[in-house]
C-alpha cells in the first residue's frame, strides 16, 4: 500500500468532486507513530506522492520531514490523530454548503438519519480561530466530542474516520447533509428525528452494507 499516492487520489477527488478547490483543504493519514500530510499551499492538480510531508504525531512544535513544508493546519490534523485512537485519516474541506453553513454558524441538527453515521443527533460548529492555530485545533476537538466530524465556523468542515476510504465518504455525506439543511432552512424548515430515532439507526448501521453469507459483521 502506497499511502502517499492513496492521498493524492483522494486530493484529485475532492477537487473533482467540488468538496475542494486549489489548494484549499488537506489530509492526512496515521502511519504508525507518523502522521503522512499534505504539503501547504500546492494546487491539487500539480500535487505528487513525493510531495507529502511527515510528522511524529507524539512529538510537539513543527518538526516535519519531506521536501515540502506540511499543511499550515497541521495542529488539528496532529490533535484529532493524537486524541483519538480510532482515527487513521482526517480530511479538511472548504465543502460550499458546508462552508455556508458554517458562515451562518449552524449546527446541523438531525435533519436525515444518515447523520447518525458521525457519532450522534447533531453536526457542531467549532467556534472560529485563525487557521493553523493551537486555538482552532482546540476547538475543533471539542466540537468533535463523541463524533467524526464538524463545521468550522467561517471556514469549512473536517471529518474523520477508520481509515481514507471511510473520512472521504465521511466528507461527501457530511456535504450533503449540509446540501439539505440549507435547503430545508430555505423552504422554512422541516422535521426533526428524535435522538431514538438517531440512536435506532446507528445500531442499524453496525450490521449494514454488504455481506456474504457467514460472514457477517
Ligand atoms: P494548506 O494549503 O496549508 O493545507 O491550507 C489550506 C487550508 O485549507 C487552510 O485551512
Ligand atoms: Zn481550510
Amino acid at each position: 500500500m502506497d499511502t502517499c499516492a492513496d492521498i493524492v487520489v483522494a486530493c484529485k477527488k475532492l477537487e473533482s468532486t467540488g468538496l475542494n478547490r486549489g489548494a484549499s483543504g488537506n489530509v492526512s493519514v496515521r502511519d504508525g507513530d507518523w502522521m503522512i500530510i499534505t504539503p501547504s499551499g500546492v494546487p491539487y492538480d500539480i500535487l505528487d506522492g513525493s510531495m507529502m510531508a511527515r510528522m511524529r504525531i507524539n512529538a510537539d512544535g513543527g518538526d516535519w520531514e519531506g521536501s515540502h513544508k506540511p499543511s499550515s493546519e497541521w495542529r488539528f490534523h496532529r490533535d484529532i490523530l493524537r486524541n483519538r485512537p480510532d482515527v487513521n485519516a482526517v480530511v479538511h474541506t472548504h465543502a460550499p454548503f458546508s462552508t455556508v453553513m458554517s458562515i451562518a454558524r449552524k449546527p446541523i441538527p438531525a435533519i436525515h438519519y444518515m447523520i447518525a453515521a458521525f457519532g450522534g443527533p447533531d453536526i457542531r460548529v467549532a467556534d472560529y480561530a485563525l487557521y493553523g492555530t493551537a486555538e482552532l485545533s482546540q476547538n475543533i476537538i471539542r466540537a468533535m466530542q463523541g463524533r467524526n466530524g464538524c463545521l468550522m465556523a467561517n471556514h469549512g468542515m473536517v471529518v474523520a474516520g477508520k481509515d481514507l476510504t471511510r473520512t472521504m465518504w465521511l466528507a461527501g455525506e457530511l456535504e450533503a447533509l449540509a446540501n439539505q439543511y440549507f435547503h430545508v432552512l430555505a423552504i422554512g424548515g422541516g422535521h426533526i428525528l428524535t435522538d431514538s430515532q438517531i440512536e435506532e439507526t446507528a445500531r442499524g448501521f453496525e450490521s449494514y452494507g454488504v455481506q456474504s453469507r457467514g460472514e457477517a459483521k
